[in-house]
């Protein structure tokens, strides 16, 4: 399988090509992608700005219909698409198509808001005038997305850019073009007009600042590291270009004394480990008060040598690889690091399976302070760490001291801890008795602090950073 840029409403060459390996089993090579170069973006540029305007005009019903198709094709076609993800990514098949699903369910969900964009009307403060107060299209957006959510990030992106008439030049992760180009392929098909939508692959710091640099792009949206997401916030800022940008996570878990130590298990194994535990809401500091500690830490560990590490597509694996080698090395480092400082790690060595990929064995580091790098630094891989702690007042402190604020858990059966919690966690979500990640496609999704910069993402939300809104003011 060749993934090729889709630029202008083509399929587009490049001469150089990267192999897409199954995480799982490095034998298994899905197929090659395009590496395009900086003049591949800035073609892609010119065709999302020469459609920019047409798309802008579309009207309610024509984006319905595309957007509906894409949602459409992307449901009728969940099971082939989830095996194509978790083959380019590692996560769990179940896993996979559940992810498709939900890229259908947003597409659907947006091909709705077209046809509920309102807008106010007011009374002036002043005598005899009308005030009106509407949104417009950006222009051209400029997508980056990650690999861990391959297909889901980009259609949380792609469908409300559309859905509000913008122009789209979406830049995918280098790990995983397979879902891009079939999102693309879907989308070629959908009656959008050429170069309304554009795909480059290539490697993010060559084709990147070409697309944040250019006066045609009006805006960036980016899911990925604090690193990249900071050096890009800062190039939009001297540009003065909108940007919104969803980073990463230290997201904690608190266990109280009174929570139900069963839920708190599973929320907290379901947190921290599935995906691999790499999603930026993934629970990797459990906080948990002193009265039930033991308890939880022995229940977490028999729970994790129940769970399979193996290959994402077989049945019987609970946990699939982590995504390539660079990420396990990372992991791994990680887990030293912990020891080091004083953590006592059960699990979180390298796993040998029958097919040559990325295993390692879930990491539970017990005995840890919140001042550790284990539990400061976003690790991106299925390890967690325990920091005990006396009471509610200490939990809510340390779950709060880390300059994240993405997604902040609670488990416990109290009213006022849980209505407090809600009040007081810093983080953007916030969940009672359920786990940090797993979110539903119709609310907003983002964080505070250090995790998330700009308008939020998703839901009606989403309006925010994919249209300008503008004031009218009328004399009759
Ligand atoms: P991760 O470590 O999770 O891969 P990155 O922030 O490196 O996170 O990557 C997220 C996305 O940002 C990817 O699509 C990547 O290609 C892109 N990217 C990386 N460097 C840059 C850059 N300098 N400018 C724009 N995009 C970039």
């Amino acid at each position: 399988m060749e993934y090729k840029s889709f630029i202008g409403g083509a399929w587009h060459e490049t001469s150089d090509s990267t192999p897409n390996v199954n995480p799982s089993d490095t034998s298994d090579i899905l197929g090659h992608a395009a590496v395009g170069g900086a003049d591949d973006m800035a073609r892609a540029i010119d065709a999302a700005s020469g459609a920019a305007a047409q798309w802008a005009k579309s009207t309610p019903q024509q984006r319905f219909d595309v957007l509906d198709f894409i949602g459409s094709e992307i449901l009728a076609r969940k099971a082939e698409l989830g095996e194509l993800l978790s083959r380019e990514e590692g996560k769990t098949l179940p896993e996979g198509i559940g992810e498709a699903a939900r890229a259908g369910q947003i597409f659907k969900f947006f091909a709705g808001e077209t046809l509920r964009q309102t807008g106010d009307i007011l009374a002036s403060v002043r005598p005899g005038i009308g005030v009106d107060v509407t949104r417009s299209p950006v222009g051209v957006v400029g997508l980056i997305t990650p690999w861990n959510f391959p297909i889901a990030i980009p259609a949380w992106k792609i469908a409300p850019a559309l859905a509000f008439g913008n122009a789209v030049v979406l830049k995918p992760a280098e790990l995983v073009p397979g879902c891009a180009h079939a999102l693309a392929d879907i989308i070629s098909r959908s009656g959008l007009p050429e170069g309304v939508f554009n795909l480059v692959f290539g490697r993010g710091s060559v084709v990147g600042p070409e697309l944040i640099g250019s006066n045609k792009v009006n805006a960036i949206s980016f899911t990925g590291s604090v690193g990249t997401g900071r050096a890009i916030a800062a190039d939009c800022g001297k540009l003065l270009k909108k940007v919104q940008l969803e980073m990463g996570g230290k997201n904690p878990m608190v266990v109280l004394d009174d929570a139900d130590l069963d839920i708190a298990v599973d929320v907290s194994v379901n947190g921290a480990y599935f995906s691999t535990g790499q999603r930026c809401t993934a629970s990797s500091r459990l906080i948990v008060t002193e009265g039930i500690h033991d308890k939880f830490v022995a229940a977490v560990e028999e729970r994790l040598n129940n769970l399979n590490v193996g290959h994402a597509l077989r049945k019987e694996t609970h946990i699939g690889p982590v995504v390539d080698e660079k990420q396990l090395q990372q992991d791994l480092d990680y887990v030293d690091i912990a020891a080091k400082d004083g953590g006592k790690v059960i699990g979180g060595q390298r796993l040998n399976r029958d097919t040559e990929g990325f295993f390692m064995a879930p990491a539970l580091v017990t005995e840890t302070t919140n001042d550790m790098r284990i539990n400061r630094e976003e690790v991106f891989g299925p390890v967690a760490s325990v920091v005990r702690v006396k009471d509610y007042d200490e939990a809510l402190a340390v779950a709060n001291d880390t300059e994240f604020g993405l997604s902040s858990g609670v488990c416990t059966t109290s009213l006022k801890h849980a209505s407090h919690f809600k009040a007081n966690a810093e983080a953007g979500m916030v969940m009672v008795n359920l786990p940090t990640a797993g979110v539903d496609y119709h609310v907003p999704f983002g964080g505070t602090k250090g995790s998330s910069f700009g308008s939020r993402e998703q839901g009606t939300y989403a309006a925010e950073f994919y249209t300008t809104v503008k004031t009218a003011y009328t004399l009759p």
